[in-house]
């Protein structure tokens, strides 16, 4: 067996530690923006004729109500 102080060894369990941690943070990180990013760019609308709420892929300004047919503004929170 290797003569190990128990400082280094507490210093090595720490940084694995912080490794292990750090580790998993970026990896959540990644994962939440790929999910997240797909439904950010939707556009949401409420159609102003019939009240009906949609929504449609990619940002844009308008788009028209898929019951009536009315050309709705983009919702903006
Ligand atoms: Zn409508």
């Amino acid at each position: 067996m290797i003569p190990v102080e128990l400082g280094t060894f507490l210093a090595l369990v720490a940084g694995l530690g912080c490794a292990l941690l750090l580790g998993a943070w970026v990896w959540y990180d990644r994962r939440e923006a790929l999910l997240a990013d797909p439904r950010r760019l939707r556009s949401a609308f409420a159609c102003t004729r019939c009240g009906r709420t949609y929504s449609r892929p990619r940002l844009r300004e308008e788009a028209p109500c898929p019951g009536c047919g009315a050309n709705n503004v983009r919702l903006r929170f």
